[in-house]
């Protein structure tokens, strides 16, 4: 890997902290309030490493294949792993090893699966459920009208710890659309807080990418998954 494709991700970082943290200021939000995710996935580990000696702390990888050939090697390094992908439920046992949160669960057989691997491994899974909010058939997630009782039932599972949720945003050029998404994601999480009222810390909301970032930020996210904005371009 070349000293130009380094800099760039250090400065692409930079570059990237800073929109975050100005547009958050202007939405009267505190920037701490905002985590990047890294969205490393399909780039090589030396990415990572980069990264890593760029500051970031938190990364996103979308296949467990693709997880188990890279985050290996970063065992002795502070950070946190996102598993922002799809999960079958016979990849479930790997996730234990490979991530610190589990972006994406959205069938409540996978969180029966996730419930048990992660007991017998002494461990509590941390899980943001994925919610389909704008009904997108192409995409994975819970249909909102039954987020509600999602929750209520991965309540009773003792080794999930659900954190919040995360959705993507529609697949449009309508700003409007999107943001309207986004609004709807951020009342749905407000109101199944406020009804599981002291059994679910404050949610963490999971939303906005390299192209839609600054409009998930105005409507209340708490984790952005940054991928090419950082890494550049995907193949
Ligand atoms: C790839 C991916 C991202 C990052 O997308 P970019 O356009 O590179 O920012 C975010 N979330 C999910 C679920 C992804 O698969």
């Amino acid at each position: 890997m070349n000293t130009t494709t380094i800099q760039q991700i250090s400065d692409s970082w930079k570059r990237t902290s800073e929109n975050v943290a100005s547009i958050a200021v202007k939405a009267r939000r505190s920037p701490d309030d905002i985590t990047i995710v890294a969205v490393s996935k399909q780039k090589p580990a030396e990415y990572i490493r980069a990264g890593i000696d760029a500051g970031i702390r938190h990364f996103g990888e979308n296949k467990i294949q693709e997880a188990i050939e890279k985050l290996p090697q970063f065992k002795n390094d502070k950070i946190i792993r996102h598993c922002i992908g799809h999960v079958q439920s016979n990849k479930v046992r790997f996730l234990p090893e490979l991530f610190d949160l589990i972006q994406t669960l959205d069938a409540m057989k996978t969180a029966h699966k996730i419930d048990s691997i992660f007991r017998e491994n002494n461990a509590v899974a941390e899980v943001l459920v994925q919610v389909n909010i704008s009904y997108d058939s192409a995409k994975y997630g819970l249909d909102p009208a039954i987020a509600s009782d999602f929750i209520g039932e991965l309540l009773t599972l003792s080794n999930i710890k659900c954190r919040g949720f995360m959705t993507i945003g529609p697949n449009t050029d309508s700003r409007d659309e999107i943001r309207k998404a986004f609004k709807k994601m951020f009342a749905l999480s407000e109101n199944i807080y406020q009804q599981f009222r002291g059994k679910l810390s404050t949610p963490e909301l999971s939303m906005g990418m390299s192209n839609d970032y600054d409009i998930a930020i105005q409507e209340g996210a708490t984790f952005l998954r940054m991928g090419q904005a950082i890494f550049g371009e995907r193949g």
